[in-house]
């Protein structure tokens, strides 16, 4: 199968370039084929983008919700299609694919509802017989680049909302992952989505995501992905002076009090450590113990660890897939060599899988480490693979220093039984979603996510914060006194 563009409602192709394989990551199986798209084909589908724009936004807001709740209906549909699909292109155990897969369609009911609302604010004015009210317009063509480990669920979080404000989109999936767009554009294209309003075009960051950062008529880039590729994102977009909304990487870490329900926080941490193999910007790759319980918790863990099945993502028994490719799995690798450099205990796992069923396979074994001190490198560092670092503390506050002494700042959970050390944590941990005797993992579509430091730039997706990415606020004053009254003068 080739993967074209989708540009203006069509399947495009212009001129000689490239297709690269996309590998099952389980076992190196080639799923189909996609084009590096150039910058001409930027360029055409910012063009159909534009022109679809004028129209798309005089359409009323709930009518533009009927398609969203038409899209909706047709990934329902489809769930369990798109979930085979998400599993043998990215990996992810097919359970999960298909939470994946559902988060979008709430995405789709949930900002089809904002439809009848994208409430603004009437106000009072100073003034006698004078109106004031604030509403959101849409900005434009907005340009998505979206990451491997979540195919599908991060482009509604920012498809749905740029789609009901009456804006249209450039969507540039991951390079690893172009199938769940390429069933997206049917999807979009099923449900008759007006011509132009939904493009997307596949290709490098390098060169579609710079072409559509530097398109003068893309107003807005959101984008999901590592830290270090959204400041390149941010430093170019700066410079063409456009809003861009950064959702990066992070170092989650599970704080687990002397008073915890310990069988609830080791399930809690293996589901947040190890489920997406740990590819989870959410993932939970430290855990903080109170010293008094860090030994059972230990045993209790290795224990589990021991039942987390490994392999094909679409085995029903499996709990751990693949990790998305050989250079992941060796940057996964170097980590656990830097851990035992730096003095820190591994535990369990260390090593790559590669024997049976999973020889042609990217398998890591799921690794953890203790003994581990807050400024080492595997407790700072992004590693993106089933590696947990245990690092030992003697109070909430030295828990919640440790928490926040990271560059980013995505998601926290502390599980204790003790109400005053639950509050205490909440307000002072710093991340943008903190969870409460749960993992580091479950967000949920109608509340902001996104996070704080290195983590993002003040942006959510998700939640009706989403909508903020993709409209601007328009203030509206209507003087029915028929003579001219001057703010802040004739106001006696
Ligand atoms: P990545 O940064 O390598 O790539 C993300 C996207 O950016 C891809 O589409 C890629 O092609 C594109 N890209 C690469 N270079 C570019 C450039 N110079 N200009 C424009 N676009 C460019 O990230 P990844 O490996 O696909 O995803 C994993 C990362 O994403 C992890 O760091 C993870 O924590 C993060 N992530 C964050 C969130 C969040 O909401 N905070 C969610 C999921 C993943």
């Amino acid at each position: 199968m080739k993967l074209t563009n989708f540009i203006d409602g069509n399947w495009q192709e212009i001129g000689e370039v490239e297709y690269t394989a996309v590998l099952n990551p389980a076992n190196g199986e080639q799923l189909a084929e996609v084009r590096m798209s150039t910058k001409d084909d930027v360029d055409l589908a910012v063009a159909a983008a534009v022109n679809a724009q004028k129209k798309w936004a005089l359409v009323p807001a709930p009518k533009r919700a009927d398609y969203l709740y038409e899209i909706g209906r047709l990934m329902k549909e489809k769930k369990e299609h798109l979930a085979q699909v998400l599993t043998k292109e990215m990996g992810k155990v097919i359970e999960e694919g298909r939470g994946e897969v559902q988060e979008g369609i709430d995405m789709a009911y949930y900002m089809a509802g904002e439809g009848r609302r994208l409430f603004g604010e009437t106000t009072p004015s100073e003034l006698a017989d004078k109106f004031a009210m604030s509403v959101r317009a849409p900005i434009g063509v907005v340009g998505l680049i979206t990451p491997w480990n979540f195919p599908v669920a991060i482009a509604t979080w920012k498809s749905f909302p740029a789609i009901v404000a009456g804006n249209t989109f450039i969507w540039k999936p991951a390079t690893e992952t172009p199938m769940m767009a390429y069933e997206m554009a049917k999807i979009f294209d099923e449900a008759g989505l007006p011509a132009g309003v939904a493009n997307i075009v596949f290709g490098s960051g390098s060169e579609v995501g710079t072409a559509l950062i530097e398109h003068q008529d893309v107003k807005v880039i959101s984008f999901t992905g590592s830290t270090e590729t959204g400041r390149k994102v941010a430093e170019l977009g700066g410079r063409h002076l456009k809003k861009v909304s950064l959702e990066m990487g992070g170092k989650n870490a599970v704080i687990v009090m002397e008073d915890a329900d310990l069988s609830l926080a080791v399930e809690g941490i293996l589901w947040s450590a190890f489920g997406t193999a740990g590819q989870r910007c959410t993932a939970c790759s430290r855990v903080i113990v109170h010293k008094d319980v860090k030994k059972d918790l230990e045993k209790m863990l290795l224990e589990q660890m021991e039942n987390l099945t490994i392999g094909d993502g679409l085995d029903e028994s499996v709990k751990i897939g693949p990790v998305i490719n050989k250079q992941a799995l060796e940057k996964i690798h170097s980590y656990t060599k830097v851990g035992q450099e730096e003095g820190a205990k591994l535990l369990v796992g260390g090593n790559v899988l590669n024997e049976g069923d999973l020889e042609k396979g990217y398998y890591y074994a799921p690794t953890l480490f203790t003994d581990v001190t807050p400024t080492m490198r595997i407790a700072q560092e992004e590693i993106f693979g089933p590696v947990v670092s245990l690092i030992e503390v003697s109070s909430l506050e030295e828990a919640i220093e440790v928490n926040n002494g990271v560059k980013f700042g995505l998601s926290s959970s502390i599980f204790s039984n003790d109400v005053n050390k639950i509050f205490r944590a909440q307000r002072d941990l710093d991340t943008g979603i903190v969870y409460v005797n749960a993992g580091t993992t479950g967000a949920e579509i109608h509340l902001p996510f996104g996070g704080t430091k290195g983590t993002g730039n003040g942006h959510r997706d998700s939640g009706v914060a989403a909508l903020d990415v993709y409209t601007e606020w328009k203030s509206i004053y209507v003087d029915f006194s028929g003579k001219l009254q001057r703010a802040q003068i004739d106001t006696e």
